[in-house]
């Protein structure tokens, strides 16, 4: 990818109407010594500054290797991006040289991720590494970043944080980890927040305090918020709209109720379909039948049709493109229709 030989670092108004942070088209492979892999391929979507929106798939879907080319994370070689922008603010990210990238990467865009155990450090006290932000970017002294700290701490309801501050990660529970963890991604005020499966490693009722903080913040400062997840069930309260991803595509887009309320792709409705529900005790929980394809060696034509029950013969040759089904809404699926209606399948 082409980068200019001076650093352009994005402003702080977004031009027209252009969205906070646009996808757009965006390819990514691998090469590796089995061959190309096809990680992502054309996926697009926008944000909104105080907006959430939820990323879903399985693993290998593409939705974290999506975030990683966000943030300018993705080790090249083996990746590269043959195709697309990364636009934030108007600013292509993938034109910017490494030192424009570094102004953006961690304050204006950040990210959270899943493990907080093995992204903080063991020897350091949790004060000493939320300040560190403080020191190391706005150059703070170390008594103004441990107060810093003490009030980020605060921010992310964490309790006696003023004692607390000297404590060591281990000395912590997996949720207020996580909280330590979202403190450190928030503490240069991004615009853009990223949240790649935060709550996996939490209980459920642990994983809907951290939901609700992540709203909270995202509420008092409106920021952006992306939620990266393979649980629909976690993301219904938080999210305004949805991507659904399978095999390195958008499958479906929607506003969430709308999915919520009439999936209009089989893969999106059989996530729906495996969420557990009260009022269904004693069932056996749906599960999407088979594997998510291998990336190597895709499926030909719909990437979905070897687990879909909505198959048809044309599904196995031609591969589906994001049907636009409404003003806010796109379907990868020729029977988008026969799926809103629920009538087969
Ligand atoms: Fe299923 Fe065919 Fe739709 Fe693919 S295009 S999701 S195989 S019905």
């Amino acid at each position: 990818m082409k980068k200019t030989s001076t650093p352009v670092v994005p402003s702080r108004e977004t031009p027209g109407s252009e969205p906070l942070l646009v996808v757009d088209d965006l390819h990514v492979e691998f090469v590796t010594r089995q061959g190309l892999v096809k990680a992502v391929n054309g996926v697009s979507y926008s944000l909104n500054a105080g907006e959430t929106l939820a990323v879903l798939g399985e693993s290998g879907s593409g939705k974290s290797v999506t975030a990683q080319a966000i943030m300018g994370i993705l080790d090249s070689p083996p990746a590269r991006i043959p195709k697309g922008e990364i636009r934030f603010r108007g600013t292509n990210l993938l034109d910017l040289s490494e030192e424009a990238r570094t102004q953006v990467r961690g304050r204006r865009i950040a990210m959270i991720f899943q493990d907080a155990l093995s992204a903080l450090n063991p020897v350091f006290t949790v004060g000493a590494q939320i300040g560190e932000m403080f020191r190391v970017h706005r150059g703070a002294s170390k008594r103004d970043a441990q107060k810093k700290a003490i009030e980020l701490m605060d921010r992310v309801r964490i309790p006696a944080a003023k004692q607390r501050v000297h404590d060591y990660p281990h000395q912590f529970s997996g949720g207020m980890r996580q909280r330590i963890m979202i403190a450190m991604s928030i503490a240069l005020d991004p615009e853009v927040l990223i949240a790649d499966e935060p709550t996996t490693a939490l209980d459920v009722t642990v994983q809907a305090q951290i939901m609700e903080l992540l709203g909270e913040l995202r509420r008092e400062s409106n920021m952006g918020l992306i939620l990266i997840t393979h649980d629909l069930g976690v993301v219904a309260d938080v999210a305004d709209k949805i991507a659904v991803m399978y095999g390195g595509r958008i499958v479906e887009n929607a506003l969430v109720h709308d999915i919520y309320r009439r999936p209009a792709h089989p893969y999106a409705k059989g996530l729906l379909d495996s969420i557990p529900r009260v009022d269904q005790k004693g069932q056996e929980l749906y599960a999407i039948k088979g594997m998510p394809p291998n990336l190597l060696d895709m499926p030909t034509g719909c990437a979905f049709h070897p687990r879909c029950p909505y198959r048809q013969d044309n599904c196995v040759v031609d591969a589906p493109p994001l049907y636009e089904i409404g003003p806010t809404r796109g379907s990868a699926c020729h029977y988008w229709r026969e799926v809103l209606d629920g009538s087969h399948g």
